[in-house]
């Protein structure tokens, strides 16, 4: 007997017959002998609607109220699976965050998990039944209600498998897998059979939010690998695991990809010691987090200073370099709000030279100018004027040959 955790997806659960869909899911798996404990999010647009609420009451609300609110959508989905399961005479309880001992840290709207008791839910599957959790929701110390960040069922889900010591961890989704990029932006966008959790990090990391980046930190942390796979038809997915565990590698494993980006430039910054730190702090008072920097001199006593933020940061961000300018005297500020960001990633860039170059060349033939490039070791990203990603993503994607099906030749790169 296998203890297995699922978790469906804001789509997954969307309306009342999906609702049942996953029952009888949950059903099937049950009869195949297996303890399941279902984690789920809120019904699709749920947490989406329940902000705008917010925002539409007042600019100003309280983070732990806010918790309060979103929290609530996944509370509707437990009840409502636990009900189809029941009604399906499949005995079943549902829980919120809080009740099972999901502990966090305080930060509202983003909080970490930081300890899961399993108590509870060992109780509920010892007298043989489904235990339903509310994903996305914890507490903390004071008893306030906290969530996870979005995207965060799939970080509640991993850190109750890691807890239990699950035999499989399963991230039920809208699409088959993981896929080279997002299929619903590129039909030809190819399943991954299995991914190597660094990639993985990576790829969720800059944009592909088929994972939560924190769920796939989580996992690799406790060893505990993610099978991502499709509520509506069947497949094997994707198996993110360790790099040693995969047989079909590839140079370049997927592309990933984020709009909402905007990009500030400084030019005629004194050079000073520490002016970096001193520009970088004001915007980090404002509770602004920065994405890409760069920086480089230009003349023996200035320089420039690039850096990107999410597009909604960016009136905050412009407030702080307009305080900022008058302070640093004459510099020239250029922005542009409707930048995206562009990623290539993969393991193989570590042994072999070139990608960079071969990407570059395929978004020069695009006619695509590039307006900023930083790399690590398993990836490359560029920041693209927005109205350029889609063709640069095609682009590359197919010059990568990324549209091309897995074969057994894949690993040949690496050994
Ligand atoms: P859920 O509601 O099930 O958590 P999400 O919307 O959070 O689903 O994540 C699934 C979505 O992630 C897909 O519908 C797809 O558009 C998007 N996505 C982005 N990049 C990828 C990728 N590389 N592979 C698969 N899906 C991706
Ligand atoms: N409902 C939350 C969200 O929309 C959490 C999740 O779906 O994972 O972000
Ligand atoms: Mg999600």
């Amino acid at each position: 007997m296998a203890l297995i955790v699922q978790k469906y997806g804001g789509s997954s659960v969307g309306n009342l017959d999906r609702i049942h869909h996953v029952a009888e899911k949950v059903i099937k798996a049950k009869n195949e002998g297996h303890n399941i404990v279902v984690v789920v999010s809120a019904m699709y647009g749920e947490t989406d609607r329940l902000i705008q609420l917010a925002n539409a009451l007042t600019q100003h609300h309280d983070p732990r109220e806010l918790d309060v609110l979103i929290s609530s959508g996944e509370q509707v989905s437990m009840a409502l699976l636990s009900m189809a399961l029941n009604a399906k005479n499949c005995p079943a309880r549902s829980f919120t965050g809080p009740q099972i001992g999901i502990f966090t840290d305080s930060i509202h709207t983003k909080a970490r998990i930081l300890d899961v008791k399993t108590d509870i839910i060992e109780r509920e599957l010892n007298q043989g039944r489904i235990v339903v959790v509310a994903g996305f929701q914890g507490v903390n110390d004071r008893g306030d209600i906290t969530t996870l960040g979005r995207g965060g069922s799939d970080t509640t889900a991993v850190a109750i498998a890691a807890a239990l010591k699950a035999d499989e961890c399963q991230i039920y989704t809208d699409v088959d897998g993981v896929y080279t990029t997002d299929p619903h932006l590129i039909p030809e966008a190819r399943l991954i059979p299995q991914i190597s959790f660094e990639e993985m990090l990576e790829m969720s990391s800059l944009g592909a939010k088929v994972l939560q980046m924190r769920s796939v930190e989580l996992a690799s942390k406790h060893s505990m690998p993610i099978r991502v796979l499709s509520t509506f038809s069947d497949g094997a997915g994707t198996l993110v695991t360790f790099e040693d565990k995969i047989m079909h590698k590839r140079l370049v494993s997927g592309i990933a990809f984020s709009r909402e980006e905007a990009i500030i430039s400084l030019s005629g910054i004194p050079r000073q010691i520490g002016i970096e730190g001193r520009i970088l702090s004001k915007v980090n008072q404002a509770n602004i987090e920065i994405d890409m920097i760069a920086q480089n001199a230009t003349t023996e006593d200035k320089s420039d200073f690039t850096f990107t933020v999410h597009r909604r940061e960016y009136p905050k961000a412009m407030k702080v370099i307009e305080e900022l300018s008058t302070e640093l005297g004459k510099i020239n500020v250029k922005t542009n709000s409707k930048v995206a960001k562009l990623s290539l990633v993969g393991i193989g860039m570590r042994s072999h030279t070139g990608v960079a170059t071969t990407m570059f060349r395929i978004l020069g033939e695009q006619g695509i100018n590039i307006q900023m490039i930083t790399t690590s070791e398993i990836k490359i990203s560029v920041v693209v004027d927005e109205t350029h990603l889609e063709k640069g993503v095609r682009a590359v994607h197919q010059g990568f040959e990324l549209d091309k099906p897995f074969q057994s030749s894949d690993r040949s790169f690496i050994e």
